[in-house]
């Protein structure tokens, strides 16, 4: 009977790739668990202590694990199983091969990174306003990708250069500076969405976090460099993908040194401390498919030298520091008249300096390594009405399109958008408060409009939105 199973191994594995069934018979591995060998089992997973298990053994122990305990969140709450590729469960030796084989290293080229002003009219189609923030990022990102371009013409030309004999050395242009960018505003003025928006124009992964998540490693919380592990998971799990993306770390003011602190600060100016390698250019090895290290995972080196860093924060408080700074100067001499002329600057954010970073609890070396410094500006009830409608995936457009698959037409009135955006400001969250407040009058309307086939047209006015009075509901004509 084993020899008959074993005809069969032979008959299924040349009939596969052509090798010889008798030369695997002997000195082929066993799953522990099931007992099949390779050649029936498929690729066996070698675990440290000596055993050998096969992919269905192992996803059927997962599965199992998973009616007991809540695996995925353990793994990672948000990414779950689906990035734990049980074929990188090999020999830690190996998996640095495993991963040079099968990433080719996408080629950046000159001519796939589109020109600043190019990016700058793509991002004009999602974000309004925030010119001085669109023009400054579409030229760091654009100076990014050149400087990734060089520095990759210069490896690969070394690494030819190393198999002949010693040539003169590979034309070097100048060390270009690593074009990382802190993006300042009040919340919901488009950083996110500014970042969300250039990385999809890109075509590049993205990971977005929260600073205030993130700790030192050994403190609880996400330790620093879980951020990576999260790029790598928008890349599809390839190094080289992740390796040209961007991290995008919000609310980093939340990490700015604690004024008058006495004791040390382990949320702040350490997580300000252990991103610094990360923001330079570093090697980390990162667990795939989660966020944290365990036996369990498997681990892939990911060097950020070529990420993309962009972190922002409203940093609520830095408007007094630099006013206070300003009024400072102004006081001195003949400007002394002067010193409350910027008490109502809303734009007083772009005047920020390094200066007033470090004031606000930025350490310097944090600074130095963000040469980017981007204010955003708060948005006001014009810019409110033309979010609404204008950007390619308004909210107001997206409303348009649901109705218009019950063939029934929506209009605003202009008097309906500016009652939306009087309503948004009041509520000081920016342009985020403008979803919950149409929603919150959009309900009924959604509710009731299909249940008539006779209504054709819907139009939202400012009575309604002021909840004093109705929508105009039109009927078809001949309905
Ligand atoms: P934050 O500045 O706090 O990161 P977000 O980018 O998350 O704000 O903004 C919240 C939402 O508001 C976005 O998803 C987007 O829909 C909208 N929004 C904010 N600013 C703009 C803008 N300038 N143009 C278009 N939409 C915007």
């Amino acid at each position: 009977m084993a020899e008959s199973d074993d005809k069969k191994n032979e008959l299924t594995e040349s009939g596969r790739d052509g090798k010889s069934g008798k030369q695997k018979e002997t000195n082929e591995k066993r799953c522990s668990l099931c007992g099949r060998p390779e050649s029936e089992a498929g690729t066996l997973i070698s675990m440290p202590n000596g055993m050998h298990i096969c992919a269905d053994c192992m996803e059927k122990g997962l599965s199992d694990m998973r009616k007991h305990f809540d695996i995925d969140s353990l793994l990672d709450g948000t990414q779950g199983m689906q990035f734990l590729n049980l074929g990188d469960l090999m020999h830690p030796e190996s998996r640095a091969e495993k991963q040079e084989e099968e990433q080719p290293l996408p080629e950046f080229e000159m001519k796939s990174v589109p020109a600043p002003h190019v990016i700058k009219r793509q991002l004009d189609q999602y974000v309004v306003g925030q010119e001085h923030a669109k023009k400054v990022l579409s030229v760091a990102v654009y100076n990014h990708y050149k400087r990734i371009i060089e520095e990759e013409r210069i490896a690969k030309e070394k690494k030819a250069e190393s198999g002949k004999e010693a040539k003169q050395d590979a034309p070097r242009l100048v060390e270009i500076e690593k074009s990382n960018v802190l993006l300042l505003g009040p919340t919901g003025s488009g950083k996110t969405y500014l970042v969300q928006t250039l990385a999809k124009l890109l075509d590049v992964p993205l990971a977005i976090t929260d600073a205030t998540s993130l700790t030192e490693a050994g403190y609880i919380g996400d330790d620093i460099e879980s951020v990576v592990s999260k790029l790598l998971a928008a890349a599809g799990n390839n190094v080289a993908k992740a390796e040209h993306g961007i991290i995008f770390v919000d609310e980093i003011d939340k990490i700015a040194r604690k004024k008058n602190a006495n004791q040390r600060d382990v949320s702040g100016e350490a997580v300000q401390q252990g991103m610094l390698k990360l923001l330079e250019g570093a090697e980390v090895e990162v667990p795939v498919g989660a966020t944290s290290k365990n036996a369990m995972v498997p681990m892939k080196l990911v060097n950020t030298k070529n990420i993309l860093f962009i972190v922002g924060g409203a940093f609520s408080g830095l408007e007094d520091i630099i006013r206070e700074r300003l009024n400072r100067h102004s006081s001195i001499g003949f400007q002394a008249d002067l010193k409350d002329k910027y008490d109502d600057d809303k734009y007083i954010l772009r005047k920020v300096t390094t200066e007033d970073l470090r004031k606000f609890g930025m350490i310097p070396e944090f600074l130095g390594r963000l040469p980017i410094v981007c204010p955003l500006d708060p948005l006001d009830e014009d810019m409110f009405m033309e979010i609404l409608s204008k950007p390619r995936n308004a909210i107001l457009r997206q409303y348009e399109a649901l109705l218009a698959m019950d063939e029934v037409k929506l209009t605003f009135e202009d008097g309906a958008l500016r009652a939306i955006a009087k309503q948004a400001l009041k509520k000081d969250t920016g342009a985020r408060a403008l979803r919950s407040i149409i929603e919150s009058f959009m309900l009924d309307i959604m509710y009731e409009i299909p249940k008539d086939d006779n209504i054709g047209e819907v139009v939202i006015t400012e009575d309604y939105v002021e909840h004093r009075g109705a929508p105009k509901i039109l009927m078809r004509s001949g309905g």
